[in-house]
C-alpha cells in the first residue's frame, strides 16, 4: 500500500472523531477498490440530492456515469462522493456508546465531463472492470450511439479523506462496565452468491471463469 498523504484542506480536515480520520492515499485507494457503489451528493436546482451509483477509478480520478438525461450528472458544480463499507455493529453497555465499525471515504470536488472518445471509452472500461474484472473483454462494448447516450464524469481524487473505525466499544473501562451487560462487536461480511443464469439463456451457456470464481468470495 502506498502511504502518501492527501493534502489537508478546509474541506478534508477532520473535526469530529478525529482519531478515526486519515489522509492516507493508500487507505483511500483500498477503500475505493473494496467497493463499487458510491453516493454522489450534488445540488440540483437548489436542492441537495444523494444518488447511489457505481464507480471506477484510475490514479487521478473517480469515474461515475449515467444517462445524458441525468440531472445529477451535470459537470462543473461541486459534489461530494462517499464510499462506505460497514464492518460490524459496535454494541456497548450504554446506547450512547453504540457505533459502527466501518471504512469510509469522502471525495470533494468539481467533476469534469469526459468528452474525448478515447478517454471516455477508457473511463467506462475502468468503471466496468472495477465492478466485474474481466467483463470488458467478455461483454459487447458500447456502440457509438450508446457512448453518445452516456455521460461520464471524472472527479479528481486530490481532495479526499478517509475515516476508519475498528475494535471494541469504548465503555469497557468506564462506570458502565459495572452494569454486567454483554458488550462487543457483531461483525458483518458480504459474500458473493452463486451466479443465477438468465432464464432465457440456452442451457449450454455456463458462466465464464471471471464470474464463476467469485462465488463464495468476500465483497468489501
Ligand atoms: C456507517 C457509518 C455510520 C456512522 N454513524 C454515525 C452516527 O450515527 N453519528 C455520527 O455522529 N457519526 C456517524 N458516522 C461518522 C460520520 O460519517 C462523520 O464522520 C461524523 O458524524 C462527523 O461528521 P462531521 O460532519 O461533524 O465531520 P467533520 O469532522 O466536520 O468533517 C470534516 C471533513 O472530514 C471528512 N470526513 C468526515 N466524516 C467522514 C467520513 N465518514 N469518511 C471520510 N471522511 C470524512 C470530510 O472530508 C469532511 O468534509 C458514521 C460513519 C459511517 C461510515
Amino acid at each position: 500500500m502506498v502511504h502518501n498523504p492527501l493534502p489537508e484542506t478546509d474541506l478534508t480536515r477532520h473535526r469530529r472523531l478525529r482519531e478515526q480520520g486519515s489522509l492516507d492515499r493508500g487507505e483511500l485507494d483500498a477503500i475505493l477498490d473494496a467497493g463499487f457503489v458510491c453516493h454522489l451528493g450534488v445540488v440540483v436546482e437548489g436542492r441537495p440530492v444523494v444518488v447511489p451509483t457505481v464507480y471506477g477509478r484510475d490514479e487521478e480520478s473517480l469515474y461515475v456515469h449515467g444517462s445524458v438525461a441525468s440531472r445529477s450528472l451535470a459537470a462543473g458544480a461541486p459534489v461530494c462522493v462517499t464510499v462506505t463499507h460497514v464492518d460490524g455493529l459496535v454494541l456497548a453497555r450504554s446506547v450512547f456508546e453504540h457505533g459502527v465499525n466501518y471504512r469510509s471515504a469522502m471525495i470533494h470536488g468539481v467533476p469534469r465531463k469526459v468528452t474525448d472518445p478515447e478517454e471516455k471509452t477508457e473511463g467506462l472500461r475502468r468503471l466496468t472492470e472495477h465492478a466485474t474484472p474481466g467483463q470488458w473483454d467478455y461483454a459487447r462494448r458500447p456502440s457509438r450511439r450508446e457512448l453518445a447516450a452516456t455521460t461520464l464524469l471524472a472527479l479528481s481524487l486530490e481532495e479526499a479523506s478517509v475515516k476508519i473505525r475498528t475494535g471494541a466499544p469504548g465503555d469497557g473501562d468506564g462506570p458502565d462496565a459495572a452494569l454486567g451487560l454483554w458488550a462487543g462487536t457483531l461483525p458483518l461480511t458480504t459474500v458473493w452468491g452463486a451466479p443465477e443464469p438468465d432464464p432465457l439463456l440456452p442451457p449450454e451457456l455456463v458462466p465464464p471463469a471471471h464470474i464463476a470464481r467469485r462465488e463464495g468470495t468476500r465483497h468489501g
